[in-house]
């Protein structure tokens, strides 16, 4: 078991198979984006060892992000790989945060290998939008493929960013549209992590006013479900479906925290708001067997911070964290 020195017990860890990606999202990327050389990712089998050790030490749940999770060559194998732990009962869930565009290919795969659940991103339901939100992405495509996760009976949540002066007109639409198919639909706040082309102040949309605005047309039912991350969730009575509200920058959720993130290099950060980290790498190819991994992932863990202090710097507009999103996969 893995506890930290505020007595929360670590059970759930996001892993970032790779920092590459075929969108340009504007709130995540720069449109030029220099990658890391193969030689610093962590291989294939090195990712399965360092999931399957942590499943030892007592995770429960394991959510492969990036990146897009799905471009990464043979990622399919290392999921059948990890999805082991699911039949054997070590672990209870295995999810994919995804772009959309591979899940048409993938959809089927993923069900076999055990997943249950994707998270699609998708910030609004207008293609042109689309394209001048992901600078590469192709609305049609992803269309594609959330129908196919759909069709494949994955349950799918979508994520989505709220962006000021971009999709906040969209909210309704987006609640109503996940809600006939349903989907769950998690909104999220911009978080001021990496360098991009534009100013993170101008993105930024406070979800308090998202919510008061949703409630002049929603009946919005506080739940008390919580995966111990910074989600609060209502029950959209009308639809029956399940809305999240993700916002790091206007309330603290730290105390609950449940979770660690390694990076496709095997950093593995303690705190996404946090610049502490503990090298996994170095311990997986220093030695066959895993005491020293488990031992560095030990150390990280005693190490982790109480919590994280976000601000949209007005004065500075550097942002708050220098690493983007895409390295730790949010
Ligand atoms: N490529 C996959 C995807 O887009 O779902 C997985 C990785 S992506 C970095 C994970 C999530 O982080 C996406 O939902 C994306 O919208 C969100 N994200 C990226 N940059 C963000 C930022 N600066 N603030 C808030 N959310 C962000
Ligand atoms: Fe790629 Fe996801 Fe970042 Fe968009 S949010 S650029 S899809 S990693």
């Amino acid at each position: 078991m893995l506890i930290d020195p505020f007595a929360r017990k670590i059970s759930y860890v996001r892993v970032s198979v790779t920092d590459r990606c075929d969108f340009r999202c504007v709130y995540c990327m720069a449109e030029n984006m220099t990658f890391l050389p193969k030689a610093e990712l962590l291989t294939l089998e090195e990712l399965d060892r360092l999931c399957s050790t942590l499943v030892e030490m007592g995770v429960r749940k394991l959510r492969l992000t990036g990146g897009e999770p799905l471009v990464r060559r043979d990622v399919m194998w290392l999921i059948r790989q990890v999805g082991r732990h699911l039949r054997t009962g070590a672990l209870d869930e295995l999810t994919v945060t995804t772009n959309g565009s591979q899940l048409a290919k993938h959809a089927e795969g993923l069900v076999e290998a055990g997943v249950r659940r994707v998270n699609v991103s998708l910030d609004t339901l207008d293609p042109d939008r689309f394209q001048a939100i992901t600078r590469w992405g192709r609305f049609a495509q992803v269309m594609g493929g959330i129908e196919a996760a759909k069709a494949a009976g994955l349950a799918v949540k979508i994520n989505a960013v709220a962006l000021k002066g971009v999709n906040e007109d969209e909210i309704d639409r987006m609640v109503e549209w996940c809600g006939e198919r349903g989907f769950d639909l998690t909104l999220i706040e911009t978080m001021p992590l990496g360098d991009i082309d534009g100013d993170r102040t101008d993105q930024y949309l406070p979800l308090s006013l998202v919510r008061a605005r949703l409630e002049r047309r929603w009946t919005l039912e506080d739940l008390d479900y919580r995966t111990g991350g910074p989600a609060r969730y209502v029950r959209v009575a009308e639809t029956g479906g399940r809305l999240g509200f993700i916002t790091p920058m206007t309330h603290n959720f730290c105390e609950s925290c449940n979770r660690v993130r390694v990076t496709c290099t095997g950093t593995m950060y303690m705190c996404l708001g946090q610049e502490d980290a503990v090298d996994l790498r170095t311990p997986l190819r220093s030695s066959e067997g895993n005491q020293a991994l488990e031992q560095a992932i030990r150390d990280g863990i005693a190490r982790k911070p109480k919590g994280h202090d976000f601000i949209i710097d007005r004065r500075r507009k550097a942002p708050a964290v220098a690493r983007h999103m895409s390295v730790t996969g949010g």
